[in-house]
């Protein structure tokens, strides 16, 4: 079992929170949750989760939604760098896996170069769950040998243009460019007739699937009502869920609440 220790110059757990039902995180990260004295964590985890931490920590929100800041990365940054070095257990708890489009490498090489301990905790991606929650494999046996996972929104915030030629293509953060993604796709000669699913809340119990040919997303105008986060899947694979789509078991709590015990 872990050993959650106390260091003098600070210590930081990176940790993976998984993609949205709480049951998903690992053992590993769970002990640390229970052992934290303070926790800076994402808008995407499950925030029940929380409720497993001492009742005296300090529960700090640092979610970034696109277009809704609560804190910029500077700031995350240097309060994960202060409460580290007043020599508290700090967890920063992040969605999905976090060195998986969640920043965790910079906050871990960030960290580091101050002088601060950082120990890294793998967490159930996004990528791989919310697929296979949809009833999705993402490789089958001569259907689909590779993947890729591609980020939706550059760092200027564009959709990809060079679409790596995976078998499976999945986007994550895939909402605000989804046309010119699709349209992207098109231009490097992925079929139009291609099958591709846009998945919502994957592993929640407000879940939602779309699916639809390539080509019939251009005009997929509802997009601007998908409120929660989604990946967007591109391959044969998807047909798969024809027969595979309910085989996951959502965990039925409601987790749609905001548990925070100290805002800052
Ligand atoms: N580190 C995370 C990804 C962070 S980027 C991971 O490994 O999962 C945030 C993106 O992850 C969202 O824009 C969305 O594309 C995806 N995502 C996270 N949780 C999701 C969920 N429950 N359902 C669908 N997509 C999700």
């Amino acid at each position: 079992m872990i050993k959650v220790k106390k260091m003098k110059k600070g210590i930081i757990y990176l940790v993976g929170a998984g993609p949205g039902d709480p049951e998903l995180i690992t053992v590993k990260a769970f002990n640390i949750i229970k052992k934290a004295e303070v926790i800076v964590y994402d808008s995407l985890i499950p925030f029940q989760l929380l409720k497993n931490a001492p009742v005296n920590a300090e529960l700090i929100p640092a979610g970034k939604r696109a277009g809704n800041h609560i804190l910029v990365q500077e700031k995350i940054n240097s309060i994960l760098l202060n409460k580290a070095k007043s020599g508290k257990i700090v967890v920063r708890l992040k969605g999905g896996d976090p060195f998986v489009f969640g920043r965790g490498g910079e906050e871990a090489s960030f960290l580091i170069a101050n002088g601060v301990e950082v120990r890294v905790v793998p967490g159930v991606s996004s990528s791989m769950a919310v697929a296979l929650a949809a009833g999705i494999p993402l490789t089958q046996r001569n259907l689909a040998t590779s993947i890729a996972i591609i980020s939706g929104s550059d760092s200027v915030g564009e959709a990809p243009k060079n679409i790596p030629r995976a078998d499976t293509v999945v986007f994550l953060m895939p909402k605000r460019n989804l046309r010119k993604i699709v349209d992207n796709l098109l231009e490097q000669g992925f079929k139009s007739d291609i099958d591709c699913a846009l998945v919502e809340n994957g592993t929640k119990p407000n879940q939602r699937v779309v699916r639809k040919k390539l080509g019939e997303f251009i005009d997929f105008a509802d997009v601007g009502k998908i409120a929660g986060p989604a990946i967007f899947i591109v391959g044969e694979t998807v047909a798969l869920a024809d027969t595979l789509s309910q085989i996951y078991q959502q965990y039925t709590e409601n987790i749609e609440y905001n548990y925070a015990r100290k805002k800052i």
